[in-house]
């Protein structure tokens, strides 16, 4: 089955002129339709078309988008909004997991990160979140070799050279892992929305199984960062996570993103630290990893998830990216942290 749902044009009952209009809008086929919302759409139509074209309004689109969502539940590829629990299951059986590269991380993740979630990690500069990122890059299992990764990197710390390391100490072909990987530098916030509004395009174009997002909140943090706009950030955030989990949904990717800690007053994880980004970070993340140093290792403790224990793991960076730990280090490494 065609993972983009289809092209526009067999989107039945819906005004042929105006699915040629969203074609003007970048929106090509029912998937991407499906992702997203009315307000959304309207701006972007009202900032193409000027106002003799229009002649549009938002409960046209928002019947053109209904329709989209009605003919992927057709299809299979959404759920419905009541849904039988066998046929959620059958829905999730769709889903892909990719190694960490840790047998450990992996089965403390119930078989590694999955598609059609938005999966977050968060820990302090150093703690290895953009090594997860890249081992992930590495590992991820392609079912197609058309299949592609897509990796936004909001830090400027993307860096190619350590993938291709990492691919090579593990036996695989180096320069194929970063044929299929499309890098995305973003320097503003505005435009980090930009790119996750025309994700699904990307998506389509790159035939993407995984999305990686390094990371982020860092540019919405580093603008607005004065307390009178916060709410504003908020905002952008939220609207930012729930495209991200239409587009998890949709698409069957599993979508990584990194977060920040930032100091917290009451001492939470006995280091005084909390992933950045309130409540709305919380909530949206359907997977929370929050990774600490240990010594020379790594422990990685589970915050949110629908179906995991509240747990931890340990774990270590080499050569070949995330790993597991040397048999030796195992005990050591929790009296390293103190824990
Ligand atoms: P952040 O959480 O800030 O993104 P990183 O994921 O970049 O941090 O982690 C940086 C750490 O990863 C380094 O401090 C080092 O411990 C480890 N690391 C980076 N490259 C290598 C390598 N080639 N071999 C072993 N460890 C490495
Ligand atoms: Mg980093």
């Amino acid at each position: 089955m065609s993972r983009d749902g289809g092209t526009l044009e067999s989107l039945e009952d819906v005004d042929q002129n105006l699915l040629l209009k969203l074609k003007g809008v970048g929106i090509e086929s029912i998937s991407n339709l499906a992702t997203t919302t009315a307000p959304e759409l309207l701006e972007d139509y009202y900032s193409t078309y000027d106002n003799t074209t229009r002649g549009i309004d938002v409960e046209t689109i928002s019947h053109a988008i209904v329709k989209a969502q009605q003919k992927l539940i057709e299809d299979g590829l959404l759920q419905k909004d009541f849904s039988s629990a066998e046929n959620m299951l059958e829905v999730r059986k769709r889903l892909a997991k990719i190694t960490t590269g840790s047998q450990s991380l992996d089965s403390f993740l119930g078989g590694g990160i999955e598609t059609q979630a938005l999966t977050e990690v968060a820990g302090e500069f150093g703690s290895g979140k953009s090594q997860l990122c890249y081992t992930l890059c590495a590992t991820a299992n392609m079912s197609d070799k058309n299949n592609g990764i897509i990796f936004v990197d909001t830090e400027n710390t993307f860096r190619a050279e350590r993938i291709h390391q990492i691919a090579e100490s593990r036996g695989l072909d180096a320069e194929e892992v970063l044929r299929r990987i499309s890098v995305c530098k973003i320097y503003y916030s505005s435009h980090l929305e930009a790119v996750v509004r025309s994700l699904a395009k990307y998506i389509e174009q790159f035939r993407a199984r995984l999305v990686i997002i390094d990371s982020i909140i860092s540019l919405h943090r580093a603008e607005f960062a004065g307390r009178e706009t916060l709410a504003e950030r908020q905002q952008r955030l939220n609207m930012l996570l729930h495209k991200l989990k239409r587009l998890a949904e949709i698409y069957n990717v599993a979508i990584v993103y990194t977060n920040q800690v930032q100091a917290q007053p009451d001492d939470f994880f006995g280091s005084s630290m909390r992933a950045a980004g309130g409540n709305i970070m919380g909530h949206a993340s359907t997977y929370r990893i929050f990774l600490r140093k240990a010594g020379c290792n790594r422990i990685a403790i589970m915050l949110d998830s629908p179906y995991h224990e509240y747990s931890q793991v340990k774990f270590s960076i080499g050569e070949e990216g995330i790993r597991d730990l040397d048999k030796k280090d195992n005990t050591a490494a929790f009296s390293d942290a103190g824990w």
